[in-house]
């Protein structure tokens, strides 16, 4: 399916159309507007989904990119120096509650807090890796908490549709799980919003 591009910015794969004006316009668009629910800059209408298949490339067409990210400069060493960390820590302090937290949680925030910059920078068309900054990672470090958040909404449901002996629902729940969270996973890193992020029917 061919992608539909903003009508402001042309190289930008579109988020949102406004069935009224006709027009599509990209996630930048919409913010410039300063509203959460999104609503056409040009007519105030409400301004409808298209969907965030729109907005990412197939993997397939970047398969090569793929592999080469992780093999620059800046998310190598990012890399190594997570590991390094964690070996240490471990071996330090991995039997104490603070090795455990510093080891097992931060060390896990940072980089999930790294791979979503990667992430919103790559869907933007960057392939050129992100430099490690202090303020790419400490800026809305919130964001890989509303991950945490979302995979233990999704284990709620599932665990308690299990619970509760509804084979049919939880099959049914689990398919959408998987289905869904790729799409979640890319609607929070690009628009950094929970509510979206959980909501079908914006994916
Ligand atoms: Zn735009
Ligand atoms: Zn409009």
């Amino acid at each position: 399916m061919a992608r539909i591009f903003c009508k402001y910015h042309p190289t930008v794969p579109a988020r949102w159309t406004c069935r009224a004006c006709g027009i599509d316009f990209c996630h930048r668009c919409m913010q410039a507007e300063g509203s959460d629910t999104p609503h056409c800059p040009v007519c105030h209408q409400a301004a409808e989904s298209l969907g965030s298949g729109n907005v990412i490339e197939p993997f397939w067409q970047r398969l090569q990119a793929i592999f080469a990210y992780p093999l620059q400069l800046h998310p190598l060493l990012f890399m190594l120096g997570l590991t390094v960390l964690g070996v240490l820590i471990e071996s330090v302090a991995g039997r104490t509650l603070v090795g455990w937290l510093v080891g097992e949680i931060v060390l896990y925030v940072v980089f999930l807090k790294y791979a979503y910059v990667v992430l919103e920078r790559t869907a933007a068309g960057h392939l050129e890796a992100v430099p490690v900054t202090w303020e790419a990672i400490a800026t809305e470090l919130e964001l890989p908490f509303k991950q945490f958040f979302i995979l233990f909404l999704i284990y709620a449901i599932n665990a308690s549709l299990a619970n509760s002996g509804h084979t049919g629902l939880l099959f049914l729940s689990m398919f959408l799980s998987a289905l869904l969270l790729p799409a979640s996973i890319m609607v929070l890193a690009i628009e950094h919003s929970l509510l979206s992020a959980i909501n079908p029917v914006i994916l």
